[in-house]
């Protein structure tokens, strides 16, 4: 009997770096720019699999993303780290708290649950919780686990100075794609969890070096050298324009806001 589910697919709902693009202030040509594909909110993505939706990062663009996408429900957060572009956007997660009797489990390492309790600590305050606030049920990223079928695996890299995750997802029909919004360094331990993803989604800002992210150049070896099928680009700034012609290898795209990629 055929599936009656919906087919699994990805959905980037911000492709940008910690400022976005445009940047405020900026009257360079991608920021002047009017192609869509050159405006950037702050990264995240969204996994649909099967009846389950989970929302990667809660970036200061969040609501709007919501919106843009008609996001009503999701079913867990996990998070990649602790910066401001990933988590600002924390309160808006109310909307969907209102909507689900059980708290909203969040996924995170140790220490990026202890600065989002510091950060939020109302919505882990549990006697203190009141209706309307954000309800989270808060889960301790130690090792690989598995939500609604999907196998979810941490993957350490280095950012700049500190260690921050991105995720391997391993759906039920057989597809794997590794998000790794922010690095700098992919340490030789994380290298084989990645290796052999369909899907590589990974943090390239632009053409030029910087300390805590990955150029594209910096980028493109690590999918050569995880021997992945398809990479695509995201966490970019506004050095990127793809408004003109895009030279890439085959098998690389720039990601941009709003697209889909179907995973099944
Ligand atoms: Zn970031
Ligand atoms: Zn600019
Ligand atoms: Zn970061």
């Amino acid at each position: 009997m055929p599936s009656t589910l919906p087919p699994s697919s990805l959905t980037f709902l911000g492709t940008g770096t910690s400022v976005g693009v445009p940047v405020i202030g900026c009257d360079c040509a991608v920021c002047l720019s009017d192609d869509p594909k050159n405006t950037r909110l702050r990264s995240s993505v969204i996994l649909r699999s099967g009846e389950t939706t989970l929302l990667v990062d809660t970036g200061p663009d969040l609501r709007q993303q919501a919106l843009t996408h008609q996001l009503t429900a999701i079913d867990a957060v996990l998070y990649t780290h602790e910066h401001v572009d990933h988590v600002a956007g924390f309160d808006e997660l109310r909307a969907f708290c209102w909507r689900r009797d059980e708290p909203l489990p969040l996924y995170a390492t140790p220490d990026c649950l202890k600065a989002l309790t510091q950060m939020y600590g109302w919505a882990f305050g549990g006697q203190t919780q009141y209706k309307g606030y954000v309800r989270v049920a808060p889960i301790e990223i130690i090792a690989p686990f598995e939500i609604a079928g999907i196998r979810v695996t941490p993957l350490p890299v280095l950012h700049g100075s500190v260690t921050v995750i991105g995720f391997r997802f391993d759906l039920p029909e057989g597809v794997s794609l590794s998000y790794i919004p922010d690095i700098k360094e992919l340490p030789p331990s994380t290298l084989p969890l990645i290796t052999d993803s369909d899907i590589l989604i990974i943090d390239a800002l632009g053409d030029k070096i910087h300390p805590t992210h990955m150029s594209t150049g910096e980028a493109i070896q690590v999918a050569r050298d995880a021997n992945v099928k398809a990479t695509y680009f995201t966490h970019m700034g506004h050095g990127v324009d793809l408004s003109g012609r895009i030279d890439l290898p085959p098998h690389f795209s720039y990601a941009y806001d709003g697209l889909t990629l179907p995973l099944s």
